[in-house]
């Protein structure tokens, strides 16, 4: 009799695009079928993401889910995942239609969260997708313009920036930007010496889950670049013109007309939703074998599995192509090897030509750091896309304005 199991991978970013990938190139037994399920046709590499916000080009953030994935062998579906219905081995989608499965592989990523701080949700700007950086930096234009035809005191003027959370994102965040304000504000006719960008972080250091020494030579390129970091200091209110702070001793208020919020994201409330074990981040915990506690017919990948070293697209690539294994294996009959969590490169740009990089006990910064962080990027796109389309988007430098046709359509 034909084998008709269903392995149905839900969400299209770094974990689940690996597995799907992976799966398509193992022998299975025959008529066993692959499904990927997504809210977007394309995947996006948030690694670069910084740039498009700065006026760099989506290309090198989008490709089609279509072009990386062997859709001989794999159905890509468009659709968003509303319900997970563990006991039901089932998985409802936004369109209304109903997904079966044997094996199920959750790969839904990270969302934004704003504590309940007033009014961030509605003032703020957030970094995790491709329309939203393209959003940020339609906002910083038109900020940047409005200055040069305004009345307004420097204080309250577009060339306050205020970037939240002094982890990775926040800090090549804030590198970029400061540099880019600044170009635009000279072709605008305004001081470029006006731009002033604060980086605020509520714990006593930026980039808390990097090494020490690391942290504070970053720190020091942070404050060379003229960025104010501002530790121990938290948001207690966004507005449309500003935001509150809370210090140690201190209670400010900041006047900028761009908050940019990085620092708050947790495991997809689809998860939660489903009554999985959850820990830290509200993470999935998982058995040795990347299962969810209890659950040996599904996976947890990447940003959703709480794993050592999850949160990093490294570690969502190693995660899918293990998973892959593993259902193979399970197919077949043959025994599971322990995942071991793969230790990480860190690789930090801040403003251009500029990264610190920690490989091991390795640190390097300048030019070097960011060679590094190129290599890293192409690594990256190598993994995931065909040679020529990753070798486009690694050298895709045109400036603001263009899309793909995907994202276009999706904007
Ligand atoms: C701005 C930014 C910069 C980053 N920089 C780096 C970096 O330099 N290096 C690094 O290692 N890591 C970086 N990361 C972290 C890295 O991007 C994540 O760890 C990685 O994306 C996790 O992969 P994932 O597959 O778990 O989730 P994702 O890649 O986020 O994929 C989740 C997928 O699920 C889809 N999805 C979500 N909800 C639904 C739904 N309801 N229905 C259907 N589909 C859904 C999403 O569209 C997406 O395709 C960065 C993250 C951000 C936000």
């Amino acid at each position: 009799m034909k084998n008709e199991h269903k392995i149905l991978i839900i969400g299209g970013g770094f974990a689940g695009v690996k597995c799907a990938q992976k799966l398509s190139k193992q022998h299975l037994p025959e008529g066993t079928q692959i499904r990927i399920v997504s809210n977007r046709e394309h995947f996006e590499y948030h690694g670069a993401l910084y740039r498009v916000a700065a006026g760099n080009t989506p290309l090198e953030v989008c490709f089609p889910l279509r072009e990386i994935i062997d859709t001989q062998k794999v159905d890509i579906i468009h659709d968003t995942v509303t319900k997970i219905e563990k006991k039901k081995n089932q998985v409802k989608g936004a369109s209304g239609s109903t997904y079966r499965y044997d094996t199920l592989v959750i790969a839904l990523g990270a969302q934004t969260i704003y504590f309940g701080i007033p009014g961030l949700r509605e003032n703020a700007h957030g970094m995790k997708s491709i329309d939203r950086a393209i959003g940020l930096k339609n906002h910083i234009i038109e900020a940047i313009e409005s200055c040069a035809h305004s009345k307004e005191g420097k204080e309250t003027c577009g060339t306050n920036f205020v970037v939240v959370g002094g982890g990775a994102t926040g800090v090549e965040v804030a590198g970029e930007l400061v540099e880019y304000a600044k170009k635009l504000s000279t072709m605008h006719g305004n001081d470029p010496s006006n731009v002033h960008v604060d980086l605020v972080e509520a714990q006593n250091r930026i980039l808390g889950l990097m090494p020490e020494e690391f942290a504070k030579k970053m720190h020091r390129r942070l404050q060379d670049l003229g960025i104010n970091v501002m530790t121990d200091t938290a948001i207690t209110e966004s507005e449309a013109q500003g935001v509150l702070l809370k210090g140690k001793n201190m209670e400010s208020k900041i006047a900028a007309k761009t908050v940019i919020w990085t620092a708050g994201v947790r495991a997809n409330a689809l998860i939660e939703e489903a009554g999985f074990t959850l820990g830290r981040g509200r993470k999935a915990v998982v058995c040795k074998h990347l299962h969810a506690q209890g659950h040996k017919n599904i996976f947890m990948a990447g940003d959703v599995a709480q794993t050592t070293y999850s949160g990093m697209a490294q570690t969502a690539l190693y995660d899918g192509a293990y998973i892959a294994d593993a259902i193979s294996r399970t197919l077949s009959g043959r025994a599971l090897s322990p995942y071991k969590p793969r230790g990480v490169l860190y690789a930090v740009p801040v403003g251009p030509g500029w990264a610190g990089a920690s490989v091991g006990s390795l640190n390097m910064y300048g030019r070097i750091g960011w060679w590094v962080r190129r290599l890293l990027d192409l690594i990256v796109f190598i993994k995931i896309a065909p040679l020529d389309k990753a070798w486009r988007a690694f050298g895709a430098k045109h400036e603001a304005g263009e899309l793909c046709d995907h994202c276009k359509k999706e904007e």
